[in-house]
């Protein structure tokens, strides 16, 4: 059965839900994010197809955590940021937040979906993030973007990368390539060295295909 653990609401009142199969998290704990970005909506279907499926109903006993859409507001408007504008990937309390570091970090600049908002964790989803962290204690946390078929990690979560990597056949890489001040990487595996991996999924083919390698990791992912 699935059961809400916790929700927050958005600036346009929209619902954050963060949902679990069971209240009695007992092995390793695992955080799923899906639609960090609004104009990234396969996270959502394929979380929600998930715990739909009897998949995934059979292996209940699994401490996953899903929020399977971060923002809500986003997506409705298929948007990167929230309605408030925000890149809410640019927008955790780092040490680096709000530094303009190039091209895709011009964080204080409001016309760019890579505005980092006004302070650090200025949005509610954010909050809600950050709250998640450290009252769960997740040991390995995964968040599912487009479109770059790359397994990106940050901590020490090499391991898993390359996990996912042989599941899904996207490259497994330690950096992005570019500089992401205020991003839930940074925040969560390089401030706080909680292994996490940055799924970029690819958006050409259907997103059902996406289903059986998703599901895959969805099931392997706590033993990781
Ligand atoms: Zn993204």
């Amino acid at each position: 059965m699935v059961v809400v653990l916790k929700t927050a609401k958005t600036a346009c009142g929209n619902l954050i839900e963060l949902k679990t199969f069971n209240k009695n998290l007992k092995e390793k704990k695992v955080l799923i994010i899906g639609v960090f970005h609004g104009d990234e909506p396969q996270g959502k279907y394929l979380i929600d197809e998930y715990l739909a499926s009897t998949v995934a109903t059979e292996t209940h006993d699994k401490s996953i955590l899903f929020i399977p859409c971060l923002n809500p507001d986003g997506m409705a408007k298929n948007t990167r940021t929230n309605s408030n504008g925000v890149d809410l990937n640019r927008n955790f309390p780092t040490k680096n937040w709000g530094r303009n570091e190039g091209e895709n970090a011009t964080c204080d600049d409001t016309t760019t979906p890579y505005f980092g908002g006004v302070t650090p964790a200025s949005e509610a989803e954010t909050r809600f993030v950050v709250e998640i962290l450290a009252e769960y204690k997740p040991e390995l946390v995964l968040t599912l973007h487009a479109p770059y078929k790359v397994v990106n990690y940050d901590g020490p979560a090499e391991r898993a990368a390359q996990e996912i990597s042989k599941i899904i056949g996207y490259p497994a890489e330690g950096s992005i390539g570019y500089p992401t001040p205020g991003s839930f990487g940074t925040y969560c595996g390089v401030e706080r060295n909680i292994p996490i991996i940055t799924l970029e999924l690819d958006e050409e083919i259907p997103v059902e295909q996406l289903k059986d390698p998703v599901f895959k990791i969805f099931e392997k992912i706590v033993y990781l």
